[in-house]
């Protein structure tokens, strides 16, 4: 790609919701866009622990990155990798071709952060992409159809135990849709296994789920998931990780082949290698108009980016990263007509987290809360509204409707084969 262009060009790294975002909000302003990431779809991240628990397929929470774009004139999608973002020379480096560019959004959001406990980088499962989706649900199946193989053996307890580190939203969401799999469909699947044996165990630091939310509804989310089955431990900091076992500091070690790791993000390291200025958690501290301190034609948005607002952090969640793609591109498109970019205010619409079958709390604009049924209902509606494309909502509606009416999930296959293989032997 050459350097010879007459409009300004955009470089949006990254289409996620942040990028994405960006990209279609960019395309209505007199600039040439360049979008590019290393997967051709974007992922719907929110929904992801039901694709890991079985309930949905990876195609139904993901959807082609060319077809959104196919009516903006102005944007070219690149699939790649990128490699290395020079801030000097204004040159992005992707795995094929080097492109320069005018301004440049980076939106490569975030990776796990295992907060350096030992062994959890090498033997736990983190839950952030598609991909890691797709093995963790592979996983759980094989372990059920080894301690189907492996009846009698000491290893048993460990194959059927199912930890999951971290109570934010996410670890809720996922040992509840987890008990419901196991309870459900894998309870019929293996008749002949002793379901006595069978623990999904969730381990929080903090004496609390879900910080952030009012005492009454953190307290709903924990009566709610010990009465579905779900084994909560608070104040139970891990210290050590093993392909075994996982060990708290208080001395407990809980014997298990499986630990989901849900305990906190961190900036994508890749930022801090091409050398823009990072701070807590590897994130990026920008301005307040979202540009990086002493390149004003670069923007950080997302959960790569770092902001305090009233001496807290923005939260690592889908909103905000909207709502930043959508500030930066008008401050590009303001400094393009030269005038000075604005700082950026979040709107914070509130949190929601499913637990499982008709129980949900949602908080919104920080002042109304809802348990149960009605805000089950809500985040139903909520999440299918957001979901991209009509097939996929279509899709992902008849595989609620039928795990709701029958008890059952439609896809417990662990494909490829190869994984069953490479999973055989813990
Ligand atoms: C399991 C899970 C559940 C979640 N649930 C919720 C929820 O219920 N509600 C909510 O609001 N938020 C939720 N979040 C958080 C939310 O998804 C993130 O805050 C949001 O995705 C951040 O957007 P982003 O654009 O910064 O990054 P992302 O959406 O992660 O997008 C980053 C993009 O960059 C691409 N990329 C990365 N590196 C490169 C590279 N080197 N070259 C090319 N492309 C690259 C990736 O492929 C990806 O498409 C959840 C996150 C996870 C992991």
């Amino acid at each position: 790609m050459t350097a010879t262009h007459k409009r300004p060009r955009v470089v949006i790294i990254g289409a996620g919701f942040g990028g994405l975002w960006a990209t279609r909000a960019m395309a209505r302003f007199p600039v040439d866009v360049v979008l590019i990431d290393r997967s051709n779809y974007h992922t719907f991240l929110p929904m992801l622990y039901q694709v890991a628990a079985a309930e949905l397929e990876p195609e139904d929470i993901a959807y082609p990155i060319r077809h959104l774009l196919r009516k903006l004139t102005n944007v070219q999608f690149i699939l790649g990798e990128v490699k290395n973002v020079d801030l000097a020379t204004q040159i992005v480096t992707t795995d094929t071709l080097p492109i320069p560019y005018d301004f440049l959004i980076l939106a490569i959001g975030s990776t796990p952060n295992f907060f350096d406990v030992p062994g959890a980088a090498e033997n736990a499962l983190p839950l952030r992409s598609l991909e890691e989706g797709i093995a963790l649900r592979n996983h759980i199946l094989s372990c059920f159809e080894r301690a189907v193989r492996d009846a009698g053996t000491d290893q048993r307890e460990a194959q059927l135990t199912f930890s999951i580190v971290g109570g934010g939203p996410t670890g809720v969401e996922f040992s509840g849709a987890l008990i419901e799999l196991i309870r459900g469909p894998l309870l019929k699947d293996y008749s002949n296994l002793d379901f006595r044996l069978v623990r999904v165990v969730l381990l929080e630091a903090l004496d609390s789920l879900m910080l952030g939310l009012p005492r009454s509804m953190q307290d709903y989310a924990l009566l709610r998931l010990q009465k579905m089955g779900v084994e909560v431990y608070l104040k139970a900091k891990v210290r050590q990780v093993t392909p075994v076992a996982v060990h708290l500091t208080n001395g407990l070690v809980i014997p298990t082949e499986t630990v989901v790791w849900t305990a906190g993000m961190r900036g994508d390291p890749l930022a801090e290698s091409w050398e823009f200025p990072t701070a807590h958690g590897g994130r990026v501290e920008v301005l307040p108009t979202l540009q990086v301190p002493g390149h004003p034609n670069v923007y950080v948005i997302g959960d790569l980016a770092y902001m305090e607002v009233n001496g807290h952090s923005l939260p690592m969640v889908a909103p905000v990263a909207i709502q930043q793609g959508l500030a930066a591109v008008e401050n590009i498109a303001r400094q393009v007509a030269e005038e000075a970019p604005l700082p950026f205010h979040y709107r914070d619409r509130g949190m929601m987290a499913v637990i499982g079958r008709n129980a949900a709390v949602a908080h919104l604009f920080g002042r109304w809360a809802f348990t149960g049924f009605l805000a089950w209902v809500m985040w139903l509606a909520l999440h299918l509204i957001r979901l991209i494309g009509f097939r996929n909502r279509l899709v992902v509606l008849i595989n609620w409707a039928w795990d709701y009416l029958f008890y059952d999930r439609v896809v417990r296959l662990i494909i490829p084969r190869q994984r069953w293989r490479e999973n055989q032997n813990g």
